[in-house]
């Protein structure tokens, strides 16, 4: 019912846009984004048809780069084959705004205290600002601001649905399947809530949770879904291109760009990589194909994976967040505010706004959209998407506010190097699954990336220690 009338508001959405949204020189296309990305983050290396290296690693992503850096340390000769034309994976700083470098991925670093990315942030001199996450001006589906009385009573109930979850979860076994939606149904049925607070508790649960995990609470396991641990130190949302991580990482190593890896072939003594150009030969393999890759069979293994990592890959779930950045003429929103909430009548419509004005100066909003918003968002035209969050914008702020200048959007989803954002917990997923895919086989394939991560899954970080735990595995194996 909740996805039929979103599909109905999101098409009359695009309906009254109106023709009079000018594009400017900053609002990017897939197509022109892609340059800009490469010339900032680019690190384009001299093509060879074939090669022979002791590892090879597939993916310059975080976790990719990481594990060359640390293999190369150690002495290797290591080769790393990206099927992109740029390198940083689902860290993607989109340059093509001269004013500002746009993340299309990762924005923050998640608990800057002893985190190897702040620290890396810092030694490149990449600007970052602490993130305050409770300084949100929230707005209900008519537009009006909600005072703080009525905020508390949306977190007072929120806070009772989750002390229920805890209860739930605390009698569940080891192997129970039930998801979060599942448990708030029971809840649910329990207490009688008006339309108004129905709205308020759905807006809080897809923004806490929803947001968090990039998955429904349908898709959510309630015993594991909160899997992994956090940083502590508070955030920091980086302003000055998080790509610049990346590009600092991938410093003087080989990365061959545009070598899509179509299949991996291994034995008890070496492995062939073929990609859609050429064929590598090597002693191992670092595998940090994104999850939603794994499970989309586009990658050939030959032999196949043992079946307890196909069932880890089947297990752990993928998810979707996306970022719509609209860029205006002035800022016409509350400006000290770091974030501005909506609470639709349609649950995930446009609920979270980072306010680029405050942390950057520049009249630009961040809206986030997840999970099942995110993937039917990512069926519609840009003009849709941006219509659809100008009418949430309209309903706060008025007719009279001016159409965007520019806008950016991501499709992660559909995104065929990822297929998804970041790893989630699904019912039946636990941490076994985690290390079952991170599980070296046959002492030739070895595994990192976010979702590989049993502590910071779903992070930058997490990608990182992902990449340095599989070279130093394979650092006290015989050369
Ligand atoms: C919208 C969004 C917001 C996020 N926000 C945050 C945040 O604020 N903070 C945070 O800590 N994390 C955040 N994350 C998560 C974080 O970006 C990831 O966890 C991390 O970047 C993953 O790194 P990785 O190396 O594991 O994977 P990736 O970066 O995806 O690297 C894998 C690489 O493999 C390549 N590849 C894929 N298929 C092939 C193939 N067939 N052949 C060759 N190469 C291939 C890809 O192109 C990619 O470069 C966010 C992610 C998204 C998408």
């Amino acid at each position: 019912m909740t996805k039929e009338i979103s599909r109905r508001q999101f098409l009359k959405g695009a309906f009254m846009l109106g023709a009079s949204i000018l594009v400017s020189g900053c609002t990017g296309t897939a197509k022109n984004l892609t340059v800009a990305s490469k010339t900032a983050d680019g690190n384009k290396k001299e093509e060879t048809s074939s090669g022979n290296a002791e590892v090879l690693v597939i993916g310059a992503g975080i976790a990719g780069l990481a594990a060359a850096r640390e293999l190369r340390s150690a002495g290797y000769k290591v080769v790393i084959l990206e099927g992109r034309d740029r390198i940083g994976g689902r860290l993607w700083t989109d340059r093509s705004c001269p004013d500002f470098p746009f993340d299309r991925g990762a924005s923050w670093i998640h608990g800057i205290r002893g985190n190897p990315i702040a620290d890396m942030a810092k030694h490149w001199n990449i600007a970052g600002v602490p993130f305050d996450y409770d300084s949100k001006a929230l707005y209900g589906s008519d537009g009006t601001l909600l005072s703080d009385e009525e905020i508390d009573r949306i977190y007072e109930r929120f806070d009772g649905l989750m002390t229920y979850l805890e209860d739930i979860r605390e009698g569940l076994e080891e192997d129970s399947r039930m998801s979060m939606k599942q448990a708030f149904d029971r809840w649910i049925d329990g207490v009688r809530l008006s339309e108004s607070e129905r709205t308020g508790l759905d807006y809080a649960i897809n923004t806490e949770i929803e947001h968090e995990y990039a998955a429904d609470i349908s898709e959510l396991s309630l015993l594991n879904g909160d899997w992994g641990r956090e940083r502590e130190g508070g955030d920091t949302l980086i302003t000055g291109g998080y790509g610049g991580i990346a590009a600092g990482l991938a410093e003087d190593l080989d990365i061959r760009l545009g070598h899509l890896v179509r299949r991996i072939e291994w034995d008890r003594n070496h492995v062939n990589v073929i990609t859609n150009r050429a064929r590598f030969r090597a002693d191992r393999v670092v595998v940090t194909l994104p999850l939603g890759v794994l499970k989309s069979g586009n990658v050939i293994f030959s032999p196949e994976l043992p079946e307890t990592k196909r069932r880890a890959i089947r297990n752990i779930g993928m998810g979707v967040l996306n970022k719509l950045y609209l860029r205006f003429p002035e800022p016409f929103w509350d400006e000290n505010s770091s974030m501005l909430g909506y609470i639709s009548q349609i649950k995930g419509e446009w609920a979270e706004f980072v306010n680029l004005a405050k942390y950057t100066g520049q009249p630009a909003l961040v809206g986030f959209s997840a999970a099942a918003n995110a993937r039917m968002m990512e069926k519609g035209s840009d003009e849709r998407v941006v219509a659809s969050a100008m009418d949430v914008l309209r309903t706060i702020y008025g007719e009279d506010i001016p159409d965007p200048t520019g806008w950016k959007i991501t499709r992660w989803g559909t995104d065929p190097f990822a297929y998804g954002s970041y790893s989630f917990m699904a019912p039946g997923a636990s941490g076994k699954d985690i290390e079952e895919l991170a599980r070296p086989v046959g002492g030739r394939l070895f595994f990192a990336g976010e979702a590989t991560s049993g502590e910071y899954a779903a992070t930058v970080h997490g990608a990182y220690f992902s990449g340095i735990r599989e070279a130093k595995r394979i650092g006290k194996l015989e050369r």
